[in-house]
């Protein structure tokens, strides 16, 4: 390969040979196909130094050496309730910030999806949850990572498979002070759909929606796809909760129709990562309805932070959980660039919306006995919960 921009379609976006060149002449730029983000060249700057080449990703191999599989669920449950699934991730990161590390993560800036950089533990909350829109990495973000690991800082990255891949790339040798934990990815859509659909809804709801998030464990919902919003309505703040179906773009990620390209053959979603953990939802429980984590140890170095931070993990069987989840190997099935571009027309949007509303009264039926006999399953919960169910009004 002679040049980044032959990537193409197995490029993840990740910003990583934007960061490197020199002569900062690339640029990632929205392709007007499908939404995503690609580089471009400026190629009267460009003196075809390869760097970009050399720090992509997408042309290395990655190997590990372990595979040992655990199960977690953090306890209190009202801490648990903070992250998507059995919050190991909020384990893991606290411990770093507690002994001075730092950390990066996928967080929410006005609806905005990017990665950033905590040091302290007040604002953990910020990259807890999974967040179902690519987070953009900027360079800023990479330089930070590269300061951070020269002065000696212990920094924890997570972040997708590929992305941890791009961080792992950032150096030749791996630096003993540099942690990466990627999570199970069966891939990932975009934050141009997404604005899409909140101006769709703000316009179906005439409101303002004020922030978003898509696992939203109120009530145990082992599935937990419900979704929950904040929105200003004639200066008075309301909360929408729903299923994953009655919001367009959680529907069409979970259709997994509409994900980037390199999500379609995926090099980095496989048993050889460039992470020292690997993250994902433990299925396979019958008797407890509350998340659990499954926590994979790809690295001796992955090992010893479980052991620093746990004081105890259940070992599990690698082959067998792995195979219940079909984020850890395979890959979605078929993508559908209608999917995505039906975004560009708020209307049809609408009217999908409008469908909803038609269904309404007989959903809101069959969910509130579902929901009822969560809560009644596990009145672990405080006094006073209440488990509400408004759909899309
Ligand atoms: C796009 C996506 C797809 C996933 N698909 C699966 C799957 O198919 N099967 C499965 O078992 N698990 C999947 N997960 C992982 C799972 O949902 C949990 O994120 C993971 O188990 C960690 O949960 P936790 O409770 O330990 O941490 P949490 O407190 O929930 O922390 C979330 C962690 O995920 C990272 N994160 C959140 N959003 C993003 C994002 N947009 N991009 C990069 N990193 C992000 C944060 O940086 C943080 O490290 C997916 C997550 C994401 C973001
Ligand atoms: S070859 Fe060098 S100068 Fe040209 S785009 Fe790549 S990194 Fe930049
Ligand atoms: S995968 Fe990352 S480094 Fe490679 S071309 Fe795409 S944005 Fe650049
Ligand atoms: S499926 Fe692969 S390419 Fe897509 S976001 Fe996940 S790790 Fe990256």
């Amino acid at each position: 390969m002679s040049n980044i921009l032959e990537v193409v379609n197995k490029c993840t976006g990740c910003g990583l040979c934007s960061f490197v060149c020199p002569k900062h002449c690339i640029q990632l730029n929205e392709r007007a196909s499908d939404h995503f983000k690609y580089p471009e060249i400026n190629s009267d700057e460009c003196i075809n130094c390869g760097l970009c080449l050399k720090s992509c990703p997408t042309l290395k191999e990655f190997k590990i050496g372990k595979s040992d599989a655990y199960c977690y669920q953090m306890q209190p449950i009202s801490d648990l309730l903070k992250s998507s699934s059995g919050g190991a991730f909020q384990a893991i990161a606290k411990y770093f910030l507690l002994n001075n590390g730092v950390v990066y993560g996928a967080a929410w800036d006005n609806l905005k999806v990017h990665h950033i950089r905590i040091d302290n533990v007040v604002n953990l909350d910020k990259v807890l949850k999974s967040k179902y829109i690519q987070s953009e990495i900027n360079t800023r973000v990479y330089e930070e990572i590269k300061v951070d690991v020269e002065n000696g800082t212990n920094v924890l990255f997570s972040g997708t498979p590929c992305q941890c891949a791009a961080v792992a790339n950032m150096f030749v040798k791996r630096p003993s002070n540099l942690f990466l934990i990627d999570i199970i990815c069966r891939g990932i859509s975009n934050q141009w759909a997404f604005d899409q659909s909140i101006k769709a809804v703000e316009s179906f709801l005439d409101c303002k929606i004020k922030d978003f998030d898509f696992r939203h464990n109120q009530g145990a919902n082992k599935n937990n796809k419900l979704f929950k919003f904040e929105f200003e309505k004639r200066s008075k703040t309301k909360v929408c909760y729903g299923e994953y179906d009655y919001f367009p773009y959680y529907k069409m990620f979970q259709s997994g129709k509409g994900y980037r390209e390199s999500c379609y053959n995926c090099q980095f979603r496989s048993k050889n990562r460039a992470s020292d953990i690997t993250l994902g939802d433990f299925w396979g429980f019958k008797k407890d309805s509350f998340h659990k984590s499954l926590i994979i140890a790809n690295t001796s170095k992955g090992s010893e932070i479980l052991q620093n931070v746990f004081n105890h993990l259940d070992l599990v069987d690698y082959d067998s959980t792995t195979k219940l989840n079909k984020g850890y190997y395979g890959n979605p099935s078929s993508r559908s660039l209608a999917e995505i571009k039906r975004f560009g027309e708020i209307s049809i949007i609408q009217n999908e919306l409008e469908s909803y509303k038609k269904q309404k009264e007989k959903i809101k039926v069959k969910n509130l006995f579902k929901r009822l006999l969560n809560v009644f399953k596990h009145n672990k919960y405080e006094i006073g919960f209440t488990y509400k169910i408004k759909k899309i009004k």
